[in-house]
């Protein structure tokens, strides 16, 4: 089984996990561990909550922009840099119990219902216009922070990607592949788990825009300036009607029940091979995703 008690300690890189600017009327907020293709681990996670609070809060803000640092957006969860740290408990944001004390799958299970499904969701209902300004790869946990974003803009190296059936997961903790894509899609998506570039994103409505890697963040400014001059009030109705029409369809509903079938494939991988990640960790994921790509 997976001890979760004998993770070492992390050891952090930064203690700035995510920026925060405010220019004009617009929050930018970017995850700033470039050194780790901004690879989620609960520093981060609780900072980028933080910083949209503020956001929320600060009555200049019109729009948020979100951004990562570096060659990529966010190359998912942190399964394996030094600043990985799954055991963090402190400050939780969720009437949930504590996870760091829970054996086996019960541990994941609490976790990631804050961390990932919680805050996740809590994120696609800030009450103010959100853009997600993707470059490189959006990956796994990257799919998440982008798809709880009103809109998506992604440079044309952009790439997006769930390879989480390396694991033997059906696709990421914030499930809505199939609202995303059409289904067939979400199906290739997620069986063959190839990167699917900006171009196709954009094809099936995944990305609104996609723009050079230069002219990305004017794109961005651009839009944010745009929405900036419009009614507070009827942009927070309008992503609650689109939201709302999405949950409609299914979409909360299916999140919740793949959100258990995600922990059953945990709990298989921990009853298998002792590891509820199925042993896979960010060099073994590059390698069979080279591998994948014909790179290796
Ligand atoms: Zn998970």
């Amino acid at each position: 089984m997976t001890d979760f008690s004998k993770i070492p300690a992390p050891v952090y890189e930064t203690d700035e996990p995510v920026t925060y600017m405010l220019e004009a009327a617009t929050a930018w907020i970017m995850l700033n561990r470039p050194r780790y293709h901004n690879a989620q681990n609960a520093q981060m996670l609780y900072a980028l909550d933080a910083a949209f609070k503020r956001a929320v809060d600060d009555p200049a803000v019109k729009v948020i922009v979100l951004g990562g640092e570096g060659k990529h957006f966010s190359a998912g969860h942190d399964i394996g840099t030094p600043g990985r740290d799954v055991a963090l408990s402190q400050n939780r944001r969720f009437l949930f119990p504590d996870h760091a004390d829970k054996p086996e799958a019960e541990f994941l299970y609490t976790r990631e219902h804050e961390a990932y499904l919680g805050f996740c969701r809590r994120w696609r209902e800030i009450a103010k216009p959100t853009v997600a300004m993707v470059q490189g790869g959006c990956i796994a946990g990257g799919l998440m922070l982008a798809w709880v974003c009103d809109l998506i803009v992604a440079s044309d190296d952009a790439f997006f990607q769930d390879p989480v059936l390396m694991m033997g997961i059906p696709g990421v903790e914030y499930w809505a592949h199939p609202f995303e894509l059409p289904p067939r899609i979400a199906m290739e998506f997620l069986m063959l788990g190839e990167r699917m570039p900006a171009a196709t994103a954009h094809h099936y409505g995944m990305a609104n825009r996609v723009v050079a890697r230069d002219q990305l963040r004017a794109e961005c400014a651009k839009i944010a300036e745009k929405l900036a001059e419009k009614s507070g009030l009827g942009l927070w109705l309008t992503k609650q009607v689109i939201n709302q029409a999405e949950d409609l369809r299914g979409k909360r509903a299916a999140m919740d029940s793949v959100y258990h079938m995600h922990h059953f494939a945990h709990a298989q991988n921990d009853l298998t091979q002792g590891n509820a990640i199925g042993g896979m960790d960010a060099k073994a994921m590059a390698a069979a995703n080279k591998k994948q790509a014909g790179e290796a």
